[in-house]
C-alpha cells in the first residue's frame, strides 16, 4: 500500500542560503519550512478520506473544479512550490541551451524578449500568484500568470498546458529582503533558473505529446 506516502514532502533540494544574494536564507527558510509545509499538512488534511487519496495529483488538478477550493488552495500550494524549488539553483547558468534554447526564440523571438514577457507576467499579476511559462497540448510554448495557487494544469486555468518553469510572486517569496519591490525579486530570479531542469521538463513534456 502506497497510499500513505503518496505524497510526499518532498526536501528543499539545496541549502537554505544556496540561492543568496538573490533569494534570501530567511526568506527560503520561512518560504519553504512555513508556508510550503502549511500547504502540504493543508493537503493532507483536504483529501483524507476521500478518493483523491489515491489518485495522481495532476488527475486532481484535471478535476480540480469538482473539489473543495481547500483542495483547489493547497493541492496548488503544494504543487507549485515544490516546482518552483526545484527550477531555481545556485549559480544558474542564466541561459537555457539546445532544443528548449531553439523553441524559446522561435516562440518569443528572443531569449531577452522571452525574459521581459515572462518578467511582465510577474510584475502584472494583481494581488498573490505565479508567472508560467508553459507547454500546449500541440507543443507551443506560452507564458501566463494564475491567481493565488492556481497552475496551468487546472482544470479552470484560462490556458491549459504542462508548466516548465514557475516564479511565485507572492509577497511572501521576496517581501524580506525585497519589500514592495517585486521588479527588483523578479530580475534577481533569472540568476538562479535551472535551465537543465527546465529542459528535462521540456523533453519529458515533449515526449508525454509524442512530439519529436
Ligand atoms: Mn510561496
Amino acid at each position: 500500500m502506497k497510499t500513505q506516502i503518496k505524497f510526499e514532502f518532498q526536501p528543499l533540494p539545496y541549502s537554505y542560503d544556496a540561492l543568496e544574494p538573490f533569494i534570501d536564507k530567511m526568506t527560503v527558510e520561512i518560504h519553504y519550512s512555513k508556508h510550503h509545509k502549511a500547504y502540504y499538512d493543508n493537503f493532507i488534511n483536504a483529501i483524507k478520506g476521500t478518493e483523491m487519496e489515491s489518485m495522481d495529483i495532476k488527475d486532481i488538478f484535471r478535476n480540480i473544479s469538482k473539489y473543495p477550493v481547500a483542495v483547489r488552495n493547497n493541492s496548488g500550494g503544494y504543487f507549485n512550490h515544490t516546482f518552483y524549488w526545484e527550477n531555481m539553483k545556485a549559480h544558474g547558468r542564466g541561459q537555457p541551451t539546445g532544443k528548449l534554447s531553439d523553441a524559446i526564440t522561435k516562440s518569443f523571438t528572443s531569449f531577452d524578449e522571452f525574459k521581459k514577457q515572462f518578467s511582465d507576467a510577474g510584475k502584472t499579476r494583481f494581488g498573490s500568484g505565479w508567472a508560467w511559462l508553459f507547454l500546449d497540448d500541440k507543443g507551443n510554448l506560452f507564458i501566463c500568470s494564475t491567481p493565488n495557487q492556481d497552475n496551468p494544469l487546472m482544470d479552470i486555468a484560462e490556458k491549459k498546458g504542462i508548466p516548465l518553469l514557475t516564479m511565485d510572486v507572492w509577497e511572501h517569496a521576496y517581501y524580506l529582503k525585497y519589500q514592495n519591490k517585486r521588479p527588483d525579486y523578479i530580475d534577481a530570479f533569472w540568476n538562479i533558473v535551472n535551465w537543465e531542469e527546465v529542459a528535462r521538463r521540456y523533453e519529458t513534456a515533449l515526449k508525454s505529446l509524442n512530439i519529436k
